[in-house]
């Protein structure tokens, strides 16, 4: 059984709607607007009794419904956490569009510590809120929101996607990580001619569900692994099982390396961090890794080859997708398309280079081009197999 299509519905129509259908659930949840030029709905959502705080931010559903993890963090306030889910949900509209799965760009932030807020409860209401949206916004699971997590969530809505069950997809990071080890071999490709990364040094930052899996990828494809974490217990763990060598991660950044992959926080390559780079290149799946779209001019006048996050990283987006087509989840379709990273990243660098640009502006402006044209919009509506 099918959802409708959706269509593009106005803020104000919708906050009625949430009103409405929040009114039927178990919780007392409340919903407020939060206009934001460029966004089609940005929703604050509370439910004082769980102590949910959380922020839905829709960036685009041009080519379909807004699919995006929902990320569970303390932030330090609210406007920081609106910051991040401005930032994400638009960096999923792009990477929706290259990777072409027929979704649209959204994420979601709940301002809480993972390791002592999370519970039970306050994931079930926030799986109520996410029901609300009536299939506008699918969630799934993000930095400090685990697989296990989810299950609470989908206690409420079946519009989430990345179950571990039947019927579902799992776990993300196993084609995340494979995605950006193609497009690690891509960067290779481009610098050296090859796509051997044999005794080619690559320095990873962040070693968790993405990153360790990338580095035993990394490892059997024999490169020279410098690794990174703040959680040193996982890193010498680590560094001992791969024979790597640990750099402290006030250094990772800075060390001397062919390829740089950044598999921790965004906004690392800034004004401050890209002139003390001592990398070849830098191809990591960390989301929004630029702070602003000019650092990537930066990377550029530095000659440095930059893999756009939102191309690299698209690895786990398209498993997800691959829940909701009619024909229910099979791992080898997007198998298949998590390789093609790697070709779909050189035609960008040639792109850039031909038109003297970034390979961000380049990446942004295939985005721009297949939102406009309605290329890879989604033609039949999801299915919610695990629903069914
Ligand atoms: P995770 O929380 O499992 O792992 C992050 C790791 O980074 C942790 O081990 C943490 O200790 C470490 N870390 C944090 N700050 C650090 C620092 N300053 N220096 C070194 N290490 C640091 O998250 P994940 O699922 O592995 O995701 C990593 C990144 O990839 C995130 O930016 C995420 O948004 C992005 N991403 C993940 C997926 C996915 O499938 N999980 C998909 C696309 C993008």
């Amino acid at each position: 059984m099918g959802d409708q299509l959706l269509q593009k519905i106005d803020p104000k129509e919708l906050l009625k709607s949430l009103l409405q259908r929040a009114k039927k659930g178990t919780y007392s949840l409340a919903f407020e607007l939060i206009p934001v030029d460029g966004y089609e709905q940005v929703i604050e959502v509370k439910e004082k009794k769980v102590g949910l705080h959380a922020i839905i931010a829709i960036h685009n559903t041009a080519l379909g419904p807004a699919l995006g993890g929902t990320r569970i963090f303390p932030y330090a306030s609210r406007e920081k956490a609106l910051e991040d889910v401005l930032r994400l949900s638009k960096g999923m509209t792009y990477k929706s569009a290259v990777a072409e799965v027929g979704s649209g760009g959204g994420k979601s932030v709940i301002i809480a510590d993972p390791k002592k807020d999370k519970t039970p409860e306050l994931l079930m209401a926030f799986g109520e809120a996410v029901d609300a949206f009536n299939g506008l916004y699918i969630c799934a699971e993000d930095v400090g929101c685990s697989t296990e997590d989810v299950k609470w969530i989908r206690e409420k809505t079946k519009y989430v996607v990345g179950l571990l069950q039947e019927k579902s997809s799992g776990d993300p990071g196993y084609f995340t990580s494979w995605g950006i080890f193609r497009g690690i071999q891509s960067a290779a490709k481009k610098l050296f001619g090859t796509d051997s990364l044999e005794g080619k040094k690559v320095a990873v930052q962040g070693l968790g569900n993405v990153g360790s899996k990338l580095i035993d990828s990394l490892f059997w494809a024999g490169a020279d692994l410098i690794l990174s974490d703040i959680d040193s217990a996982l890193v010498n763990r680590l560094a001992a099982k791969y024979d790597a060598k640990i750099v402290h991660p006030s250094e990772i950044l800075k060390v001397e390396c062919d390829i740089l992959s950044p598999c921790a926080m965004g906004a690392i390559l800034n004004e401050r961090s890209i002139p003390e780079l001592r990398c070849k290149a830098v191809a990591g799946g960390a989301n929004n890794q630029l702070l602003k779209d000019g650092d990537a001019d930066l990377l550029r006048a530095r000659k440095i080859l930059y893999a756009p996050d939102f191309v690299i990283n698209a690895g786990g987006l398209l498993n997800v997708a691959a829940e909701i087509e009619v024909e229910g989840y099979s791992p080898k379709n997007p198998q298949r398309k998590a390789h093609r990273i790697y070709d779909t990243l050189l035609s960008i660098y040639e792109i850039a280079e031909k038109n003297h640009e970034s390979t961000h502006a380049a990446a942004v402006a295939l985005a721009d081009y297949r939102i406009k044209y309605g290329i890879g919009k989604r033609e039949v509506a999801p299915v919610f197999h695990h629903a069914v």
